[in-house]
């Protein structure tokens, strides 16, 4: 089976029936890269940039992450690499932060919330990244946005960076497309919105799903809730997809949903554009996917998000799809 996945590293992601999606791959270091262009990722989907930061004992200078960052874009070769601001908090610390203990982390003071506070962290990954740019295909989102001013704030710290960087006479590449992660319930539920303003969304659904579902991602004793297929997740992800496709942005995932034999049948049928999932399930995704028609798995997607339960939606991805 690997050898007749292997035969697809070079050949595009599609349909039987013609339709184009992109398999990219999350990853948290430049170390990764190797398995990306082995598993034929077309992108990178998700640069967790938090490791950069972990494992340490004080905070990556500007110029330790711009040598990062520069050496996954040129790695890359041009094509797309989606990087994720700093997204610390939660279950990930940094013990040399001194972040106040908090009752409940991960509905707390983290990512994009921190960012915002601490802006000199936030302001000196910006700088590093648009350094960077020049250097390939860059792509920029924030993670765990709640709120459009949220996104409003940290575009304009961008901004103002790139304007600092331009008068001092730093090359920046003229257009980065600028989106955020899809996390929060509040921020898929208002996506129309959101989807006037970035360039593109990345639903994330480890987190989207432990915040629809209300329970904690890492807790064993509510594991049961966590549901990827629950039908009420499914409708999240179509107003994100279909909110996007409105304003001509593109949508992708890359939660470990994206990356799930039973889910990718569902999100073809629900036109999602890019799927970003860890480098040794490329392969197998691009096989499943090839051998799929959109249109039949259009009219799967629509018989699901009128399901009640998750057991029925995977019965009846088990019937239309045989894996
Ligand atoms: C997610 O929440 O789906 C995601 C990709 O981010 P992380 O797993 O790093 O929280
Ligand atoms: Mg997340």
């Amino acid at each position: 089976q690997k050898a007749e996945w292997a035969k697809l590293v070079n050949e595009k992601s599609v349909t039987a029936d013609g339709h184009h999606v992109e398999l990219a791959a999350n990853i948290g270091t430049p170390k990764d890269l190797k398995g990306v262009v082995e598993n034929g990722g077309e992108g990178v989907g998700l640069y967790r940039t938090e490791f950069l930061y972990m494992d340490r004992d004080q905070l990556p200078t500007e110029e330790e992450q711009y040598t990062a960052y520069k050496a996954v874009l040129e790695g890359m070769e041009g094509k797309p690499v989606v990087v994720r601001t700093l997204d610390i908090g939660g279950d990930k610390e940094l013990p040399y932060l001194d972040l106040p203990k908090e009752m409940n982390p991960f509905l707390g003071f983290r990512a994009i919330r921190l960012c915002l506070e601490e802006v000199d962290i936030f302001r000196t990954q910006l700088r590093a990244l648009l350094r960077a740019s020049v250097h390939g295909n860059l792509k920029i989102m924030f993670p765990m946005i709640a709120t459009l001013n949220e996104f409003r704030e940290a575009k304009a710290m961008l901004e103002e960076e790139k304007a600092k960087l331009v008068q001092e006479g730093i090359k920046v590449a003229d257009h980065i497309e600028l989106g955020i992660m899809v996390e929060i319930p509040s921020t898929a539920v208002l996506a129309d919105q959101f989807a006037k303003e970035v360039d593109f969304f990345s639903i994330g659904t480890n987190d989207l799903i432990q915040y629809t579902m209300a329970a904690d991602r890492m807790n064993q004793q509510v594991s049961y809730l966590y549901q990827p297929y629950n039908p009420s997740i499914l409708r999240l992800v179509k107003m994100v997809i279909e909110a996007a496709h409105k304003e001509g942005k593109w949508a992708g995932m890359c939660g470990e949903m994206a990356g799930d034999e039973t889910a990718i049948p569902i999100l073809i049928g629900l036109g999602l554009d890019e799927f970003s999932m860890s480098a040794s399930s490329i392969l197998k995704a691009r096989t499943l996917i090839r051998n799929l028609n959109k249109d039949d798995m259009e009219k799967l997607a629509s018989e699901v998000l009128n399901m009640s339960t998750t057991e029925e939606v995977v019965e009846a991805v088990n019937k239309a799809v045989v894996l």
